[in-house]
């Protein structure tokens, strides 16, 4: 067994104010990546430059990370950026500018890099330092190696072969106070489907049951501001952030399983977010595992059943109906994908698969 998480985390309040000389350490000058508006209004922005700032480092913003970031971006930051003498990067915000600054810190440290690197495992991995800070509660982004990147050319989600772990993640549930709540749903339940995908792998040790359980135990204790029963709190937030960062943790270990590789042609091809496209396939996939399994983890989870996971993301998500054909291309996707089918802990077949995405 391995057990690799190279991330220094601080999970606190205030912790990007806190650890202003942390994030000083790396260098001269930073490239601070966000998306297009959220991390101005929300606080981080402002966190993160006022500890710059305070130590004296420089830094340049590159705001125009898109959702679902595509490889075209990350190369556009690199032209942009190659020249300027960035020492490390700082992600800002959901997965997208995460992912997207872990690409962006691979490419500034190869300026040759072109759309091909991203995918070239025989390529140095080795990249810029980054740090994240996380303002959403559901990718874990900010621990994992894991950058998920838009292929225009294949129409779909890819992650990038090189893995590139943070430096440093400054974990705040502070920065969830402006998001909406479909934001806090569909993060939330990317979560969930990272607990449950990797206790479900095929490649989960005692390391990442561990994070799992952890991560379900705190994930359950969130499930009924989820379902808009009770107005979540700061320490809901705090939870919340903390419970993605362990499904995070999980995935580092094991990666995703059929729920996460079903999803990313649905996102593509119907702009669905990210925890929506994957909850819809999360509970057929949960319906299939082995009964021991399943109820012991779905009781972590504070399900009753596999039932009740289905009613809990019909309610949030209102009943999502997804049209045949794209249910179609993503059943195709995964059954040619040999190493995706033999992802779970439990076997999955052609059969299997139709009724994960067909039910
Ligand atoms: P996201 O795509 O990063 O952001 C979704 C939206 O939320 C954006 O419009 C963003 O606005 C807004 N937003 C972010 N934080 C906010 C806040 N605190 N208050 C209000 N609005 C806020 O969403 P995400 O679900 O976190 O990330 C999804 C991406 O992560 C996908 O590409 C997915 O494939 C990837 N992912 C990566 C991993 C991994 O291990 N690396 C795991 C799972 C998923 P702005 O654009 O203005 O910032
Ligand atoms: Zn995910």
């Amino acid at each position: 067994m391995k057990y690799y998480m190279p991330v220094r985390v601080f999970d606190e309040k205030e912790c990007v104010r806190n650890h202003a000389d942390d994030i000083a350490s790396f260098g001269r000058k930073a490239l601070v990546v966000t998306g297009r508006s959220s991390s101005f209004s929300n606080g981080s922005y402002d966190d993160v430059k006022q500890a710059l700032d305070d130590s004296g480092i420089d830094h340049e913003v590159f705001s125009e990370v898109e959702e679902n970031p595509s490889t075209d971006t990350v190369l556009g930051a690199k032209e942009r950026y190659a020249s300027a003498g960035i020492d490390f990067v700082i992600g800002i915000g959901g997965g997208s500018p995460m992912d997207a600054a872990k690409a962006i810190a691979l490419v500034l440290k190869h300026p040759e890099a072109d759309p091909e690197y991203l995918y070239d495992p025989s390529r140095p991995s080795d990249a810029l330092p980054v740090i994240c800070v996380p303002t959403t509660c559901g990718t874990g982004s900010e621990v994992t190696g894991v950058s998920v990147l838009t292929r225009h050319d294949k129409k779909t989600k890819i992650s990038m072969t090189h893995k590139v772990f943070p430096d440093l993640a400054l974990i705040d549930g502070k920065y969830l106070r402006s998001a909406s709540k479909t934001l806090i749903i569909n993060s939330s339940v990317d979560a969930l489907a990272h607990l449950l995908e990797s206790a479900l792998n095929a490649k989960a040790d005692d390391y990442v049951q561990m994070t799992a359980s952890a991560g379900l135990k705190l994930w359950a204790q969130t499930k009924d501001v989820l379902t808009g029963d009770r107005e979540p709190s700061d320490e809901d937030r705090a939870l919340l952030m903390r419970s993605s960062a362990l499904g995070g943790m999980s995935i580092a270990g094991c990666g995703t399983s059929i729920p996460h590789a079903l999803s990313y042609t649905l996102t593509y091809d119907m702009g669905l977010a990210h925890g929506r496209a994957v909850g819809y396939f999360l509970p057929g996939f949960v319906q299939a595992a082995v009964q021991k399994e399943r109820e012991a983890l779905l009781e972590l989870a504070g399900f009753s059943d596999a039932g009740d996971l289905k009613s809990f993301i019909f309610k949030v998500f209102d009943g999502q109906v997804i049209p045949s054909e794209h249910l179609t291309r993503s059943f195709e996707t995964v059954k040619n994908n040999p190493a995706k089918m033999k992802s779970a802990s439990f076997e999955v077949d052609e059969q299997v698969l139709k009724k994960i995405v067909f039910g």
